[in-house]
């Protein structure tokens, strides 16, 4: 990458977060850290952890997005003053409110509702409710009139749930029913951009997990968010990375770069 190009990525990254609240988000392997052949031996470069702790003084969110555990991610990045969202939105950490596991809200909830579930559905033939923990699954393949069988159980939901709680899905012979988990990097960010408001964020990520927190940047533009997503590039990337993100950077060491010139910027 040349020099005027990295400028101007500073200088962009610069305009979209002194849109306050606004938020830096990254992912960890392959962006703050080098790909290396078994996941155990990962390391957050040290220049990317000086720099993420001198912009968590400057932006009213630093946050890390992984699909590693909160736990890990916390431990491999080592900064308390981060948002950890591990295992891509099931579980969070910060220093202010602790560990959080975000199925767990739910799998009482799911209880509840198989439960009512079972006692609506006893008189209807062929249904059988398969438990995962937090997602239920209404199969009526062995329903002799399957159509009458789905409309019964789609209202039944209908009746029973608020949208904002659960997630109705179908799928062949049978229906879902999720908590409307962040289950995707992209809905993990808009929980973020709509839960603290914020109006500028920037985004780092190397893989097609991340490709869905470019997207929902994007989704999140039309609500008035300034964004910037960062692709990382490296071997075997994703060709959808290169379409989705703003711009790209070559490394993680180059992602340091990147992070320690930004935090340069917002501080002069
Ligand atoms: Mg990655």
């Amino acid at each position: 990458m040349n020099a005027n190009l990295f400028e101007e990525a500073i200088a962009a990254a610069t305009r979209v977060l002194q849109e306050r609240p606004s938020a830096l988000i990254s992912d960890i392997d392959g962006t703050l850290s080098p790909i290396v052949a078994s996941p155990e031996e990962a390391v957050v470069m040290p220049e990317c952890r000086l720099a993420l702790h001198a912009l968590a003084t400057r932006l009213d969110l630093v946050a890390v997005i992984s699909g590693r555990t909160a736990a890990e991610a916390r431990r491999m990045v080592g900064i308390d003053d981060l948002l950890y969202v591990g295992n891509h939105g099931l579980e969070r950490w910060d220093r202010v409110e602790g560990y959080r596991d975000e199925a767990a809200a739910f799998k009482g909830e799911m209880r509840e509702l198989r439960a009512t579930l079972e006692r609506e559905l006893r008189g209807a033939q062929g249904v059988r409710i398969e438990d995962k923990g937090v997602i239920l699954s209404l199969h009526y393949r062995g329903a002799s009139r399957p159509d009458e069988v789905r409309q019964q159980i789609l209202g039944l939901l209908d009746s029973l749930l608020a949208p904002s709680r659960f997630v109705v899905a179908e799928g062949k012979m049978v229906v879902e029913v999720r908590p409307p988990l962040a289950l995707d990097k992209g809905t993990v960010i808009e929980g973020l951009v709509l839960g603290r408001g914020l109006r500028g964020a920037v985004f780092l990520g190397d893989d097609v997990t991340d490709v869905d927190a470019m997207r929902g940047l994007k989704r999140m533009r039309e609500c008035g968010l300034a964004s910037l997503a960062i692709g990382v590039a490296g071997d075997g990337m994703p060709d959808a990375l290169a379409t989705e993100s703003d711009l790209l950077l070559p490394g993680p060491p180059a992602v340091a770069a990147f992070l320690e010139a930004l935090a340069r910027a917002l501080s002069a």
